[in-house]
């Protein structure tokens, strides 16, 4: 027996996206329906490091940082290759410093500066060296969401700390003691699940009761217009008619084997992300009409898969942004060759493995090893191991870079000379075929302690034992789907609005399309434009 309900607007998914919508429709006075395919709300947004990039925001007065419209257009325009559409940049950059103003009047949301920072690309035009643009919301209380407290999705490793806290945003990657315990004492949270509990208690306080374990299957069209949508609630089908709109906030179609074949434009086999991410917007939006673009990229990664390891039921994909910045280490490929500067960010890295190969008509850098040797792994520790500690059995080592190749099935010959190539550019101070520890920003991420000089990622590899990692292309979300305008109004192939039918987040085509300005590049503009879109539905227009 199919029921059926009435709201003014629909919010499909609770990450950033459909929160952030939900809150904007809701605090214009409409009745707000929010419905979330997981039993978890917030979705990758959750247990995400929960950083927006924001050029022109508030905190950079107080902190006499200068940024400028024409800059951050300059900069944005400097990675999209000619791809975005500036209508929806300049929207992004317009509304940027109103959107944290607004989120921080109504919701417990407080951000602060992540000190010096810098932007992904800080010397392209307009870049930040020196950062301003990356937020850090402030840790957040679940005891205070009562029965809410345990109904969000969280990321067992960062749970109570902010991304200032971890060697990625700067700090040690550990609190003391006394802190910790005050922070689990207050079920205190960091990252990901600072940014949407705000956006959930606001919600609440305004009458909104997210519904989980509700999957959207399909769109209502009455003539050209989406009226409402099919939801599928405890094994029964269940529509609910929109009044004025339905907004389509349910990410991206990475965890789809069959879209991410279809469209993306190389492999991807890991995604880092919650895995109710499989398109279905995507194919709803398609369903209606909507034209596409961006359809080929994602916000990549390069990851690794530790054996045994599971996030929601799945093999979990981590990130790896530090053990391959670090001093002794190097990224090969099956060649035993390097490909990359492997201290590049990891969005701009995720190209490197998508490189083909004219001769062999393959995929030049797939697979991939991470190669580092004994002196990074005592001193740093890596992939959960700490520092001095032996490192985790299931990763490949060898007294020799040769013995460590042939175990692995790399190139012998190609490692050894690489790695005495890469050698000889360490000593010299000088990475002469991909510049590692060039860009401000290459000197951010690695060794902490000699943080922005070259010392801090440029190091022999050296030292057995050698260690060998397989990396394979991942990404955090991907960034196509359906055209909209700057108010999140979905567009149909047409290029016109199809009426009552909004989207934000990686649900849709990124508004900055292949660029990722710096920390909190995909949080941002989703930020921005799902308040857009949560306005946008409100007004019916
Ligand atoms: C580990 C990690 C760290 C990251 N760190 C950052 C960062 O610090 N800064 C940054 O800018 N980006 C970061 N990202 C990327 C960022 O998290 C995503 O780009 C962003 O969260 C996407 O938001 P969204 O609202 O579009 O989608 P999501 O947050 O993924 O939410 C989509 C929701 O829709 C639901 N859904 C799917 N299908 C349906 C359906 N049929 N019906 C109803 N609901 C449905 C899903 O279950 C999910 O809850 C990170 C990602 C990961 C994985």
């Amino acid at each position: 027996m199919e029921s059926s309900i009435e709201k003014d607007v629909v919010v499909l998914g609770s990450g950033a996206a459909g929160l952030t919508a939900a809150l904007a429709a809701a605090r214009v006075g409409a009745d707000v329906g929010l419905y979330e395919k997981s039993d978890l709300l917030g979705g990758s947004s959750a247990i995400s490091g929960g950083v927006p990039w924001i050029p022109l925001n508030h905190l950079q007065d107080e902190a006499g940082i200068t940024d400028s419209r024409e800059d951050a257009l300059a900069y944005l325009a400097s990675l999209s290759l000619g791809r975005m559409d500036p209508t929806l940049a300049e929207a992004f950059v317009d509304n940027g410093r109103a959107t944290i103003q607004w989120l921080e009047e109504v919701t417990d949301l407080r951000f602060t500066l992540i000190p010096d920072y810098p932007d992904y690309h800080p010397e392209n035009p307009g870049g930040k060296p020196h950062g301003g643009r990356s937020l850090d919301p402030g840790l957040f209380s679940y005891a205070g969401l009562g029965p809410w407290q345990d109904a969000v999705a969280r990321s067992r490793r960062s749970a109570h700390l902010r991304i200032t806290d971890t060697t990625l945003g700067g700090g040690t990657g550990f609190l003391d003691e006394a802190e910790m315990q005050r922070r689990m004492d207050a079920d205190l949270r960091g990252c990901g699940n600072a940014l949407v509990g705000p956006l959930i208690k606001a919600l609440l306080d305004a009458g909104v009761e997210p519904v989980r374990g509700a999957e959207a299957t399909d769109l209502l069209l009455d003539d050209d217009r989406v009226s409402g949508v099919r939801l599928r609630v405890d094994g029964s089908d269940t529509v609910v008619r929109a009044r004025r709109g339905v907004v389509l906030a349910t990410g991206g179609f990475e965890w789809n084997t069959r879209l991410v074949s279809d469209f993306l434009r190389g492999p991807m086999t890991a995604p880092t992300s919650v895995p109710t991410n499989t398109g279905d917007g995507l194919l709803m939006a398609m369903r209606a009409g909507a034209g596409l673009a961006n359809m080929g990229q994602a916000w990549w990664v390069p990851a690794v898969k530790i054996p045994g390891d599971e996030a929601f039921g799945r093999p979990r994909s981590h990130l790896v942004n530090r053990e391959r910045t670090l001093p002794g280490s190097i990224l090969v490929n099956r060649a035993g060759r390097r490909f990359t500067n492997e201290a590049a960010n990891y969005n701009a890295l995720g190209g490197a493995f998508h490189q083909m190969d004219p001769v062999s008509f393959g995929y030049a850098n797939v697979p991939a090893w991470l190669v580092f040797d004994g002196r990074h792994a005592e001193r740093y520790g890596s992939f959960g191991t700490p520092a001095g500690e032996p490192i985790a059995p299931w990763i490949t080592r060898s007294d020799s870079v040769r013995g460590l190749a042939t175990m692995v099935g790399i190139d012998p010959d190609g490692l050894e000379e690489t790695v005495a190539r890469w050698n000889g550019f360490v000593d010299v101070g000088q990475d002469g075929d991909f510049h590692r520890g060039d860009s401000a920003y290459d000197r951010w991420s690695g060794d902490g302690t000699h943080r922005f000089t070259k010392a801090s990622t440029l190091g022999r590899l050296d030292r057995a034992p050698f260690h060998a990692v397989p990396i394979e292309p991942g990404t955090l979300g991907t960034s196509g789907g359906p055209r909209t305008d700057p108010r999140g109004r979905v567009l149909d192939t047409r290029l016109d609005p199809i009426p009552g039918l909004y989207a934000a987040g990686n649900v849709a085509a990124a508004p900055t399309a292949m660029a990722y300005g710096g920390a909190g590049g995909t949080l941002g503009p989703i930020l921005v434009f799902g308040r857009l879109a949560g306005s946008a539905a409100a007004a019916g227009d």
